[in-house]
């Protein structure tokens, strides 16, 4: 999808004169690829069997005079004003929900709540952020990422009306109508999973999944987020049994609306396990095509500890 700069901003739809906007914050992609411009970043695409390399600029294993497009960034998907209003919240909120989180030093910013059934998840509450901040940030991702997946790459993503519902949502918060935010903020509920602790954090990933839309799932590096739109705990509300359709049993780890910000924690060899698992299963699509051997080889230079031989 080449756009140009008299397209429509995908929030305000004015010009999108803003060039290279980061779809996933570039604070939410340090720890994984590497500081901007020092990035390490690998692009899989399993239907085409193809991998994609990219280095930032001053990276030394980038070795090219031409520049590359980022593998998060594109030009002309927003305006320089919507593009600079999301930079304004992902300062806001994004250090609460990332490193200071896992900071000792900042621990009595958080409320920690531990499961009262068993198999749940402990609960972190930050306690400095706007938790309607919070909700916009995080549908902003889904929504800026979700363009890329469905109408550049063709994966099944957002329904066309939960994208419309979606950009009305982000354009009131951003722009303060705050009577049409408290018309849509009720239109979308996400449960937001992120470990204790990162055992290998280049091995975290961005992707979406096509196989299910109830919830969707959205892998965004440090955070796993399941979003489900209104219509599915419309339905466990108006049967009453929050197991309903789609709506999980820790129906409590829900962001929604105006309900405080909430993280869950899964322990951290968990999430190491399933990274590691979804990595070894791509790999293992390109295992017995020949000519693809140099590609695999060089992806055992994974920035961080090389996967295992298979
Ligand atoms: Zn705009």
């Amino acid at each position: 999808m080449h756009r140009q700069a008299t397209d429509p901003c995908f929030i305000c739809l004015k010009p999108a004169d803003k060039k290279n906007s980061h779809l996933i914050p570039a604070a939410l992609l340090n720890l994984s690829l590497g500081k901007r411009n020092y990035e390490s970043s690998f692009e899989i695409d399993t239907k085409k069997k193809s991998i994609d390399e990219y280095y930032g600029r001053n990276n030394l294993k980038n070795h090219k005079t031409e520049i590359k497009q980022h593998h998060w960034a594109r030009d002309h998907y927003f305006c320089r004003e919507c593009e600079s209003l999301l930079g304004v919240l992902e300062g806001d909120i994004l250090p609460h929900i990332t490193v200071k989180l896992r900071n000792p030093k900042f621990r009595q910013n958080y409320i920690k709540n531990e499961p009262d059934i068993k198999g749940g998840l402990p609960v972190l509450i930050p306690q400095r952020i706007d938790s309607m901040d919070y909700n916009t940030l995080i549908l902003s991702i889904i929504f800026r990422v979700s363009i890329l997946y469905t109408f550049e790459k063709g994966i099944k993503s957002l329904g066309l009306s939960d994208f419309e519902i979606m950009r009305l949502l982000l354009h009131a918060r951003l722009y303060k109508d705050n009577s049409e935010y408290d018309a849509f903020c009720d239109q979308f509920a996400f449960i937001l999973i992120t470990p204790e602790k990162f055992l290998h954090p280049t091995r975290n990933l961005g992707f979406t999944t096509d196989f299910t839309s109830r919830p969707f799932i959205f892998y965004l590096f440090e955070f796993l987020v399941l979003l489900y739109p209104a219509y599915d705990f419309e339905k466990a509300r108006l049967s009453g049994n929050p197991k309903y359709f789609t709506i999980p049993p820790q129906i409590d780890l829900l962001n929604f609306c105006n309900l405080p910000a909430k993280l869950a924690f899964v322990p951290s060899g968990f999430w190491d396990h399933i990274n590691r698992m979804i990595l070894q299963s791509t790999f293992a699509l390109f295992r017995f095509r020949k000519r693809r051997k140099r590609q695999i080889t060089r992806l055992k230079d994974y920035k961080g500890k090389p996967m295992r031989k298979r």
